[in-house]
């Protein structure tokens, strides 16, 4: 009996792919780091008959009958999360991180108000106010950057003196793009200063800081993170909003998700994301947390050795930013297309100041959350980062041939976990 018994039967184009997907998931080694494995209860909660469900509102206050298991769900999910991150308040019906940026901006803004962030190239996100959004026709970015690329220390002074000027509503923290933990005290003094709300967008680390291996921002007085739930926290694809204390900005915000943005919330997804709460709540969690950065330092060690030029000079966190130009002479696209060839998934990323064009930049990303959800440790995390270095300085068929016998071997000797609390 497979997990796919109907649509095997019933949608056979379907199954293919479906099958196709889970075989390339267990045979290749993820390495991008805003994916992760979730647990086979996640999964049940996700083909449940909540998805059947209507329940616009919140708990006690919907628009429609039937709400006695959707209400009980959503509270366990809300509850966790307030427990797993310190928050007073949470709101999880945003559907992903963009979601839950997009109802954070049109709850604390008015149109034509400025929000101060990380510049794009130096490890923001899209939805931080790239031109391509339409944010941007509604909404005014400004940006800071590193000061030091070399280190990755933030340029704080110029964040001052441009904050002071330009009168922020939203200084926002947060990143996709960017391996150093963030003086978070310096942020809320910055948004203290000049009136603004601290607003961390925590998408890539909210497993690092669930776990207790990152610092929370809360604890440094930010007002407000915003997550998905599918990276680093190993839930199911979605997003969130926590608020430390404020019931005014709590409220703001229950608005914008509903009814400002989205309809009716995806309760057999809020179902799953309880499930993955309860799951990083468990002790373990902490340990695999832990275990992401102990793996990532394994990596850095082996690139260093080789004098490869990582963004920041190497991580903190779960990711690397790896200049293949200047270190191997390739693009980031043809180094993401050769590891590809040998069953190693990443991408190609920019770099801060790079001389490349944005569709074939010079860098690329990857990171250790699904690797280190497969059972990978030190030992095996320096392997595979010798397996790349391999591929992208022989880059011929053989030395390929090899790498990827290599890959399928560690990646079927970790098979992908069932479960994380048993
Ligand atoms: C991934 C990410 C998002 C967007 O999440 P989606 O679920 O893809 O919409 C937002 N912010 C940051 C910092 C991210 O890394």
């Amino acid at each position: 009996m497979s997990f796919y018994d109907h649509i095997q039967d019933e949608d056979p184009e379907i199954f293919a792919a479906l099958i196709g997907e889970d075989a390339r998931q267990a045979e290749g080694l993820e390495l991008i780091p805003s994916e992760n494995y979730v647990s086979r209860a996640v999964k049940e909660a996700m083909a449940s008959s909540l998805t059947n469900k209507y329940a616009e509102g919140y708990p006690g206050k919907r628009y429609y009958g039937g709400q006695e298991f959707t209400d009980a769900v959503e509270t366990l999910a809300i509850e966790r999360a307030k427990k797993l991150f310190g928050a007073a308040y949470a709101n999880v019906q945003p559907l992903g991180g963009a979601n839950a940026n997009i109802a954070m901006y049109f709850a604390l803004l008015q149109p034509g108000d400025t929000v101060l962030g990380m510049d794009l190239s130096h490890g923001g996100h899209l939805t931080h106010g790239h031109p391509v959004t339409y944010l941007t026709k509604v909404f005014n970015f400004i940006r800071y950057k590193m000061k030091d690329v070399e280190t990755g220390e933030i340029d704080y002074d110029d964040m001052l003196r441009v904050a002071k000027e330009a009168k922020p509503k939203i200084i926002l923290a947060g990143f996709s793009a960017y391996p150093r933990e963030l003086d978070y005290a310096k942020f809320v003094a910055i948004a203290r200063e000049v009136d603004a709300v601290a607003v961390m967008d925590i998408a890539h680390i909210a497993g690092l800081i669930a776990g207790k291996a990152a610092k929370n921002p809360f604890d440094y007085g930010f007002d407000i993170m915003t997550t998905t739930t599918h990276k680093t926290l190993r839930g199911p694809r979605g997003g969130m909003i926590l608020t430390r204390e404020s019931e005014e900005i709590a409220k703001k915000i229950d608005k914008a998700v509903f009814p400002g943005f989205q309809g009716g919330p995806h309760m057999h997804q809020i179902a799953a994301k309880a499930i993955s709460f309860r799951e990083a709540l468990h002790p373990s969690f902490a340990t695999y947390a832990k275990q992401i950065i102990l793996n990532t330092k394994a990596m850095e060690g082996v690139f260093k050795a080789q004098g490869a030029r990582m963004i920041t000079g190497g991580s903190d966190n779960h990711l690397i930013l790896l200049d293949a130009w200047t270190s191997f002479g390739i693009s980031g696209g043809e180094a993401e297309k050769l590891l590809d060839c040998a069953g190693i998934t990443l991408n190609k990323n920019a770099i801060a100041d790079d001389t490349r064009k944005p569709m074939d930049p010079s860098g690329i990303r990857f990171g250790t959350p699904a690797m280190t959800t497969r059972g990978l440790r030190e030992v095996e995390s320096a392997q595979v980062a010798e397996i790349m270095v391999g591929v992208l300085t022989k880059r011929d068929d053989a030395s390929i041939e090899h790498a990827k016998a290599e890959v399928k071997k560690l990646a079927l000797s970790h098979p992908i976990p069932e479960s994380f609390v048993g």
